[in-house]
């Protein structure tokens, strides 16, 4: 995979200024992939970052391109939207141009494009959708709008090519919980593309509170890597924050969990300079991997799951990882760290077993902002 940020991309374009974009007419530009399976273009711009796959019959990654916008973002603290959009407009077709070439391939040996349909920004999600109606128009191939949360949802079915052997398939019944920035989910998945929603966040998403938190405790943007990193050297114990079980529910919440931060925070700084930065990240860190894995591992028994998946951003979290891999009752699959925050790999992915099951979209299909995984 090759992370490329914007002034990289903006190299890219200029380079590539001379070169055509490749069309399904044109005859494969590598001859060295002999010609089977089915491909799937992915692109995803939901959120704030461009991103464009090619993936070989829903597993095998060929290519994963991801231009993050992260450092654009970073002087606002968060996500600006109108910037988003216009950086997706500048990226969107180099990145595609490079997620073929690294696949040596042109449209010619794609299947199908796959595109994130919702839920996401709404700017951000039709750069994507006008750009995949553009090729699919171009070249005839058939066309997929996805929901980012089942992309997330089939990252942990991705492999990378070449040489390992493909990792054995998560099992259904299988317990998913989706945690990013802007979802926290516990979905029972019982079959390829069929979810039952047990439970969400009735307010922040996992990964919104360790942005929120990190601003707070004066820590980077984005938060989660920055919490993560400042918990290394931090106390889990020092302090007592609260966990929010949500006793006969499967639903969460976070925003309790932040107010108290954000109470110590206010003590602290009337005695203290400085603020004890890594105890407080290491403190919040171990309350909100414990909600996480406890209500995790007790759905997984009470829906008599076989194994547990976890995905989204926040799944690239070290203490969440180990505390899920340290457990023996339940196979768990969480995706590589790359693969566990946005990608255009995971919406191929998606966009492979959805076309295999008979879906095709039309030119008038819109954007859906806010569109809930069940009702895909
Ligand atoms: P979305 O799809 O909602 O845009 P992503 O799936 O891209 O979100 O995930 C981004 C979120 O993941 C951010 O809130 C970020 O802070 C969080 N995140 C990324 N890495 C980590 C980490 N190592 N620990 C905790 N949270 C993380
Ligand atoms: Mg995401």
């Amino acid at each position: 995979m090759r992370m490329v940020n914007g002034v990289e991309m903006d190299q890219v374009m200029n380079q590539k200024k001379s070169s055509s974009f490749p069309s399904a007419s044109k005859s494969p530009v590598s001859g060295t992939r002999p010609v089977s399976g089915t491909r799937i273009l992915g692109i995803e711009t939901s959120c704030d970052e461009t991103a464009a796959a090619v993936i070989e019959d829903g597993r095998l990654i060929l290519s994963n391109c991801v231009a993050s916008q992260v450092e654009l973002h970073a002087r606002f603290g968060g996500v600006f939207p109108e910037v988003a959009s216009r950086q997706h407009i500048r990226t969107i077709l180099p990145i595609i141009e490079e997620a073929l070439q690294q696949a040596h391939m042109s449209l010619g040996e794609i299947g199908a494009v796959a595109v994130t349909r919702g839920p996401g920004l709404p700017g951000s999600l039709v750069v994507g959708m006008n750009t995949a109606k553009g090729i699919v128009l171009g070249s005839g191939l058939p066309l997929l709008g996805i929901n980012h949360l089942e992309a997330h949802i089939y990252s942990a079915w991705l492999a990378v090519n070449p040489p390992q052997p493909l990792p054995p398939e998560p099992r259904f019944p299988l317990l998913v919980l989706i945690v990013s920035g802007g979802h926290t989910e516990l979905i029972l998945m019982k079959g390829h593309l069929d979810y039952e929603r047990l439970g969400a966040t009735l307010d922040d998403a996992a990964g919104e509170a360790f942005d929120k938190v990190a601003r707070l405790i004066g820590l980077g943007y984005p938060g989660g890597p920055a919490i993560q990193e400042a918990s290394a050297s931090g106390d889990p114990r020092a302090f007592k924050f609260p966990r929010a079980w949500l006793e006969g529910s499967w639903d969460f919440s976070f925003s309790g969990l932040k107010t108290a931060v954000l109470r110590e925070v206010r003590d602290l700084q009337r005695v203290y300079d400085t603020l004890p930065a890594a105890d407080l990240a290491a403190s919040f860190q171990a309350a909100v991997v414990e909600v996480l894995v406890g209500k995790a591992f007790k759905a997984a028994s009470a829906f008599g799951a076989a194994e547990i998946l976890v995905a989204g951003g926040v799944s690239a979290n070290m203490a969440l990882r180990g505390a899920l891999h340290a457990q023996a009752d339940f196979p768990v699959h969480i995706p590589p760290i790359a693969l566990c925050t946005d990608n255009a790999a995971m919406v191929a992915s998606a966009g492979y077993y959805r076309f295999t099951a008979g879906q095709q979209d039309g030119l008038d299909m819109d954007i859906l902002p806010n569109w809930p995984l069940i009702e895909v």
